[in-house]
């Protein structure tokens, strides 16, 4: 058996590698440079940590999240790694500590914020002991047009120049080509081995669903399919963060808020907390989540529209990391494109940076509106290929496509008629109004009644009407502006009111996905009824183990290793050892306590 595996087990408690782990690990413990793009929950921890226990010396970790270094360490402490890090949230005397253990070569890793590395002091550090190789953690941080960028990230691009003998592995879970590129210029991997895995998150449904009333949607979500599971629900506006946050907590769901104006205090605090207590719901902006480790939330829902289909990936991708099932659900409305066009044009930079966030927005859109499976799309969108995947919305109540180039000439044409006739400019609603013939005062005060085509579109509902304006704005075919969301004519639209162009579009299903989804699924996957009792005292036993460490509960076990004691019973150690997750040190700290609670329930 090799080394890495060897370690694997041993220290893991894994039986083996999964996917280009293998192929990853030996390849960095050869001394090989590596570029690793894998999914959240692929599994890219081991690719650096088994090298650093296999290869002499200390595997050093960049990585961007102070705030989650202590969690990834004391991960690794609870599995017998001896793991450290460097960052300014110590003092002088532990870092001292940590410091004189590297030296003495008594650290198997060591964690680094990035601006530390560039520091001389920390470079000398690093030459007094023996590096096993540098590990660059969330690598799209070098990326500068990327959301995440970090300055400091672009020093990195010396550690080979400083350390040529040393390996370096670079790993995100961002997937776009152009992101790719730029980690393999800026951080000069170049001749690395380049592992690109596939980004399909099975385990993950994905669902987009027509915005009504959002908060009593999302409530529903919790009540119907998420009960007493973690999860995070993203808004834009930190307003909505605090008003859909105390909503839940009205609603009897404990949730906390999350967003850049609450002291920083109350976000460590309430980020804490969400780490290490069971089953509690983050309303947050994008702000929240990178390198969140929690393997257990169960859903991440939007309640407004991402503004790209990459940031959509990397925050649904949350969900799920322990592989098992999970929700992205996602609320959007004719108000949210208005909303994120406006934004666009208001936005500060130049022409090619707008341009460059309505692609974003474009692929986001055309993502919602899609008749596909959502998933292959994903995929597309990240050069991969895919089969529709009968785990998304679309795969499990298909929608419609009609013929909707009658209702575009309609809708076009009202458009058409206002700014031409009467120089005037309205938003959805009026236009709306103006088809369905309603005398609404606003019409009356304009005389929009005598327009030709009032009451030209009695056959579609309002919300029939809504989602023709939303689709004919994903496609490009109507333009929207200003503060009220004027509707305007685009080159496009010419081609549709001259009979050239044919409209497809989506009806939404009867039927909610979700009614069909929730039978599909087993409420707790892959655990057998019987099991479900002994699982929630495993859990309790659990919930008062991390508290008394003060560390988050999957550091003890994760959901998943606890569904497996839970549905096998082991009755000796030996049999407990067996079990996926229990390694060496876990199995010797707590597998008298596991079996005591196994027979405590008979
Ligand atoms: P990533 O950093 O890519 O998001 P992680 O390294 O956090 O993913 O791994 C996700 C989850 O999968 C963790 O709970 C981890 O322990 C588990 N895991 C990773 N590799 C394996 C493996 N070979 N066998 C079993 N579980 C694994
Ligand atoms: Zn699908």
């Amino acid at each position: 058996m090799s080394d890495a595996l060897q370690a694997l087990r041993r220290v893991f408690g894994y039986d083996s590698f999964r996917g280009d782990q293998e192929a990853i690990v030996e390849h960095v413990i050869g001394g090989g440079d590596a570029v690793v793009l894998m999914p959240t929950g692929g599994g890219k921890s081991l690719c650096y940590q088994i090298p650093s226990l296999v290869r002499p010396g200390t595997g050093v970790v960049v990585s961007p999240l102070i705030a989650l270094m202590q969690d990834q360490v004391d991960a690794l402490l609870a599995v017998g790694v001896r793991a450290g890090f460097l960052n300014s949230s110590q003092d002088f005397e532990q870092r001292r500590e940590v410091e004189a253990a590297f030296v003495a070569g008594e650290l198997d890793l060591l964690y680094l914020a990035p601006e530390r590395l560039s520091m001389e002091s920390t470079r000398n550090l690093l030459d007094r002991g023996k590096v096993a190789l540098f590990a660059i953690d969330e690598a799209h941080c070098v990326s500068q047009w990327g959301h995440d960028f970090r300055p400091d990230y672009l020093g990195l691009s010396e550690l080979h120049e400083r350390w040529p003998d040393v390996p370096r592995i670079a790993l995100t879970a961002t997937a776009t080509k152009a992101t790719h590129a730029e980690i393999v210029s800026r951080l000069n991997l170049g001749e690395a081995r380049q592992f690109v895995a596939s980004f399909d998150r099975p385990n993950i449904q994905y669902r987009i669903a027509p915005k009504a009333e959002p908060k009593k949607q999302l409530l529903d979500l919790i009540r119907t399919e998420h009960p007493g599971d973690a999860g995070i629900v993203y808004c834009l506006s930190r307003n909505s963060v605090e008003k859909t946050a105390e909503f839940l907590v009205a609603n009897g769901i404990s949730a906390v808020p999350y967003h850049a104006g609450l002291d920083s205090r109350t976000r460590a605090r309430n980020q804490a907390r969400f780490l290490r207590e069971d089953g509690l719901v983050v309303v947050a902006t994008i702000a929240f989540g990178m390198g969140i480790d929690k393997p257990d939330v169960r859903f991440v829902a939007h309640l407004d529209l991402p503004k790209s289909v990459e940031g959509y990936y990397q925050e649904t991708g949350r969900a799920g990391r322990d592989g098992l099932p999970s929700t992205a659900w996602l609320a959007y409305g004719l108000q949210d494109v208005v909303q994120q066009r406006r934004m666009i044009q208001t936005s500060e930079g130049d022409d090619a940076h707008r341009r460059r966030l309505s692609q974003h927005l474009d692929a986001m859109l055309a993502l919602c509106e899609t008749v596909e499976c959502r998933r292959v799309q994903l995929l597309n969108y990240f050069g991969q290929s895919g089969q529709p995947c009968g785990n998304c919305d679309t795969c499990l109540t298909p929608p419609e496509s009609w013929d909707g180039t009658i209702a575009a000439q309609k809708l076009l044409s009202a458009v058409y008629r206002l700014q031409h006739e009467r120089g005037q400019k309205f938003g959805a609603g009026q236009v709306i109004d103006i088809l369905l013939g309603k005398q609404t005062p606003k019409v009356t005060q304009h005389r929009h009644d005598q327009l030709t085509v009032f009451g030209v579109g009695q056959e579609l509902s309002e919300s029939e009407w809504r989602g023709v304006v939303r689709q004919l704005l994903a496609q490009g075919l109507l333009a929207v502006e200003g503060d009220y969301g004027t509707l305007l004519l685009t080159e496009a639209s010419a081609e549709v009111l001259g009979r050239k162009r044919e409209v497809r579009m989506r009806r939404e299903p009867k039927r909610a996905a979700r009614a069909a989804a929730a039978a599909k699924r087993k409420p707790a996957a892959e655990m057998p009824e019987e099991a479900r009792p002994v699982f929630e005292r495993l859990r309790a036993w659990r919930f008062e183990e991390a508290k008394n460490q003060g560390v988050p509960a999957y550091i003890v076990f994760s959901d998943a290793t606890l569904r497996q004691i839970a549905t096998e019973q082991p009755s000796t150690l030996d049999e407990l050892a067996g079990v996926s997750g229990v390694g060496e040190n876990k199995l010797a700290k707590y597998g008298e306590q596991v079996l005591a609670t196994l027979a405590g329930g008979e």
